[in-house]
């Protein structure tokens, strides 16, 4: 059986099994010395001149082989102890005997390092060399905790997990949908969905109470360090509450996740600090300040709530045409303030209506938002009809989700945090592809997988397609 090498210094004096990658090689004269490295840590190993099978591969090996050796763990000699290795630091494997599981080629860069010093679009190419390098390792790990606690977390608190369809109908969040055409239904498509608004309403319509999912949204919008084409969120909908419930909620979890993983980081203040939306406008000139006392300190978390959003705002198709043309700022299903749905009702004072929003933010970045619903088929109405759709287009659009809201709905709210965004504040990391493990460069490109690429004709010609001119 294999040993994890990080247990390595554990079984002193023992004959150990390890599999993993060949860090570096050193030739000291007759001995060769190797540092062997699994996803757990690193080791020394040592292979004598006096065994000559083992010495002759051993004297092949290259950096990020793949071997699995024999060996007895022994202390290392007094001189060439390395406190600063920790226990590994101390001893060493004396090599008895070497399988190779794999070679490898050169590799196109240095995973010893933090590889910042690389540039990004080749870390991305061979992005399965990259993952191999110990600062990546630990943001997916520590990504997969995250997510363990937040899954714990919920479920003890009688939540229940649903996964939601990717293949959908365009879901108005703002941004262009990624279609996907239908084969069986010729000038057809589905749309990936920007977040699973309109299904975990209908699952608040199902009776499932408390939903969550750490779920895949898609927008086809330009990439920027805090964007991807696909990305995460911990999507989250609860039936009878108020917003100040979701808030104290969400607010909890995000403490507990802190002081759970990452003791080392302090938040600057709690109660969370709450702003308006006018507050943090007119004092920050953001609707996401950056309220951190001191900017230097990678270790301080400063979050607060900015609550009170307008509902509306103009569209730009009103600078264009000259017509006054409405749009919500960030969720067509969000309920106005209570104080405020006489005036959705009546359609007046549209600048003024204030929406239950309510956003997150951590050191100057929104890491998610979220409301109380429209629970009533006619106030949800209401806001298509101030946004100038037309009785037809709202029923084509949004026939099933007025539909569903007339059979028995309960009052419900909920938030999406942008998961990958808030892994990247707490790694410290400088964008979100650095907790992606496959992320797209800037222009939505997989460098690894070279997507998107071009298809068969057979294929488009199935889905009822032509992109003649581009072939
Ligand atoms: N669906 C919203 C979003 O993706 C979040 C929410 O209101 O729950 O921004």
């Amino acid at each position: 059986m294999r040993t994890n090498i990080i247990d390595v210094p554990e079984n002193l004096n023992s004959e150990i099994e390890l599999c993993g990658w060949i860090d570096v090689r050193r030739d000291h004269g007759k001995l060769i010395f190797f540092d062997m490295r699994d996803r757990s840590g690193k080791v020394q190993l040592v292979v004598p001149p006096s065994d000559k099978v083992v010495h002759e591969i051993a004297s092949i090996l290259r950096p990020e082989w793949v071997v699995k050796i024999k060996g007895t763990v022994n202390p290392r000699p007094e001189a060439m102890k390395n406190p600063k290795e920790g226990p590994a630091g101390g001893i060493e494997v004396k090599v008895s005997s070497i399988e190779i599981i794999s070679e490898a080629k050169t590799p196109p860069f240095e995973v010893g390092t933090d590889g910042y010093e690389v540039g990004e679009d080749v870390r991305m190419k061979y992005r399965y060399v990259d993952i191999r390098r110990a600062r990546m390792m630990n943001n997916l790990a520590k990504r997969s905790q995250v997510t363990k606690f937040i899954r714990d977390f919920l479920i003890e608190k009688s939540f229940i997990e649903v996964e939601t369809p990717s293949l959908s109908k365009s879901t108005p969040e703002g941004a262009r949908d990624y279609l996907v055409p239908s084969r069986v239904e010729p000038g057809k498509f589905y749309a990936l969905p920007q977040s699973p608004q309109q299904y975990k309403q209908l699952l608040m319509v199902g009776g499932i109470e408390r939903y969550f999912q750490i779920a895949r949204c898609f927008r086809d919008e330009d990439t920027r360090g805090d964007r991807q084409p696909e990305f995460t969120q911990l999507d989250l909908e609860i039936s009878f509450i108020e917003a100040e419930d979701v808030i104290a909620l969400n607010e909890e979890l995000l403490i507990k996740i802190v002081e759970a993983l990452y003791p080392e980081k302090k938040i600057q203040e709690k109660p969370f600090p709450r702003l308006t939306y006018k507050e943090a406008v007119e004092k920050y000139q953001t609707d996401r300040p950056d309220l951190r006392k001191d900017k230097n300190d990678k270790n301080l978390l400063a979050f607060c709530w900015v609550v009170d959003f307008p509902f509306f705002e103009l569209a730009d198709s009103s600078t264009s045409s000259g017509q006054e043309a409405w749009t919500f700022t960030h969720n067509p299903f969000s309920a106005p303030k209570p104080e405020h749905m006489d005036w959705l009702m009546k359609k007046e004072k549209i600048p003024e209506i204030l929406a239950t929003q309510y956003d997150i933010v951590l050191n100057g970045c929104e890491i998610g938002g979220g409301s109380i619903r429209n629970h009533k088929p006619e106030a949800l109405k209401k806001v298509f009809e101030i946004m100038g759709f037309s009785e037809e287009r709202i029923l084509k659009n949004f026939g099933h989700m007025l539909d569903a809201l007339s059979y028995g709905a309960p009052s419900h709210g909920g938030i999406a945090w942008g998961f990958d965004r808030l892994m990247m504040l707490l790694q410290n990391e400088p964008n979100i592809r650095e907790v992606i493990a496959f992320p797209k460069t800037g222009e939505g490109h997989d460098l690894m997988m070279n997507a998107p690429s071009k298809v068969k004709k057979a294929q488009l010609k199935e889905l009822h397609l032509s992109a003649e001119e581009l072939h």
